[in-house]
């Protein structure tokens, strides 16, 4: 006999597929969201009549638009960039860039879309965007970037605002990358106002949003612990990525008491026994941040530490897996590995960086499995700070924005529990999709047919 809700999911997917020929990460996206809260569309005649799923997955619109820059030897150069306007029923537009060659519609599609659930389980108004470019910002001068960001920015400016869409960084766009964009924005409108997120703090930036995904990440993995009467203190961590999220989240570990024994980067990971301390994640930061150097610098600075070249880290036996660098970095085997290896918690900083497969190997294993939605809102969180300090005209000390971040994620937590009931206590993906849900499309329903 078929399933009805099987069914359902099988034939939603059908149309969306159709409708969005190969982009297979927003697929991908999509089907983890419409499995979760499937079975309330079919209890919500409301839902169905307005056509709330077919509506959320699609995006209320796409600039698509070229970016012309010239290279330090006067070569010109084009790329593409987008802006994902996915959803604003619950506040204006909110995500970040990315620049990174990989960069596709269907990746921006895919962010786009979570940022909705994840900003609705912030609590804060905001709705759902991403964007980015096909730019690549390795090996580029200070000079290049500022020019590819100023010529972006000069088609970008008439689609954004404090109260319609407000940008923030990403992969590949940091500190430099959003001050740039923020000094064409001012050039280009005469208006200095918080129309971009992660700003310097000397221009309206938050204290503490470079840290507050990674720290929030690790406060999620706290909250899930302690909901079990366990901490991360004494874990062992596998962390990768070595970039915003994942420095900041290295940071907030060793400072509860957690090991981290590895780091990674495109090239490979390194792995430390010893664990990282706080004077090598100084070195890093330094590698990382200020000379945007190789992690396989590590290895060579720090005895004991093993470099491993074009290799991820989740073959190293952990109790705690924190995925910070990029989608689908963990496959269904690397997730097997994982269980076979004693994981119990894992908690996502990058966005979707698990392959569906193996997060059903997760969420089946009963680990706990806090998904990207969920554990790296901190730094959308603090973002959305950041814009009540613009708006309010005033800057909150370090200490302020800590405390609302853990209340924040504890919020999120749980939100999680709330709407996540199982058979193995709480499923966080399941949680985190159906409180992302029912405000958006309470909201869209209450709009009426827009
Ligand atoms: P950064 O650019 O600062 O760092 C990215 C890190 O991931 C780098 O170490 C990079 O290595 C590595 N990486 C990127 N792409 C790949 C790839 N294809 N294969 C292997 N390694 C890769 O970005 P962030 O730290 O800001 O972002 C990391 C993740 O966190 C992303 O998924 C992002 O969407 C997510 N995120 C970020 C937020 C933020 O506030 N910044 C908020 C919420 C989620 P290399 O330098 O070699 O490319």
């Amino acid at each position: 006999m078929s399933n009805p809700l099987a069914t359902a999911v099988e034939d939603f997917m059908t149309g969306l597929i159709n409708r969005n020929p190969a982009e297979y990460e927003f697929h991908q996206a999509v089907r983890e969201v419409v499995q979760s809260v499937m079975p309330l569309v079919l209890d919500r005649q409301a839902y169905r009549d307005a056509q709330i799923l077919e509506r959320m997955t699609e995006p209320d619109r796409i600039i698509i638009f070229r970016v012309t820059w010239e290279t330090d030897d006067g070569r010109i150069r084009a790329n593409r960039a987008w802006r994902v306007q996915f959803n604003n029923s619950i506040g204006p537009y909110k995500g970040g860039l990315r620049f990174h060659p990989s960069v596709t519609q269907s990746i921006l599609k895919f962010l786009g879309f979570e940022q909705v659930f994840k900003n609705s389980l912030t609590s804060l108004p905001m709705g759902g965007a991403k964007g980015g470019a096909n730019f690549n910002p390795k090996g580029k001068s200070d000079r290049e970037v500022m020019r590819f960001c100023q010529s972006l920015m000069t088609e970008l400016h008439r689609h954004i605002g404090k109260d319609t869409d407000i940008p923030a960084g990403d992969i590949g766009v940091g500190a430099r990358e959003i001050s740039y964009l923020f000094g064409q924005f001012k050039r280009l409108e005469n208006v200095f106002t918080g129309v971009l997120t992660g700003k310097g703090l000397e221009f309206g930036g938050s204290l503490l949003r470079k840290e507050a995904t990674g720290y929030g990440c690790v406060y999620f993995c706290e909250n899930m612990f302690q909901h079990r009467g366990d901490s991360i203190a004494g874990k062992t961590v596998s962390v990768s990525g070595s970039g915003n999220v994942a420095l900041y989240a290295v940071e907030k570990a060793i400072e509860l008491g957690a090991k981290v024994v590895t780091l990674s980067d495109s090239g490979g990971f390194i792995h430390d026994p010893d664990g990282i301390n706080a004077d090598k994640l100084a070195f890093v930061k330094e590698l990382k941040e200020v000379r945007r150097g190789r992690i396989s610098a590590y290895a060579d600075q720090f005895s004991g530490a093993t470099f491993h070249p074009d290799q991820r880290p989740w073959a190293v036996p952990v109790e705690v897996a924190l995925p910070c660098a990029t989608q689908n970095e963990i496959s269904e085997a690397e997730a097997r590995t994982l269980l076979a290896n004693g994981v119990i918690c894992v908690s996502e900083g990058a966005n979707m960086p698990t392959e569906l497969a193996g997060v059903h190997a997760f969420v089946d294993a009963g680990i706990l499995y806090g998904p990207g939605k969920a554990a790296n809102a901190g730094g959308v969180a603090v973002s959305g700070l950041e814009q009540s300090q613009n708006s309010a005209r005033l800057s909150w000390s370090r200490e302020e924005v800590d405390e609302r971040l853990q209340r924040i994620m504890a919020s999120i937590h749980q939100r999680c529990v709330t709407h996540g009931s199982s058979q193995h206590g709480v499923d966080y993906v399941k949680g985190s999709n159906i409180g992302g849900f029912i405000k958006v499309a309470d909201a869209m329903l209450a709009h009426g047919a827009v």
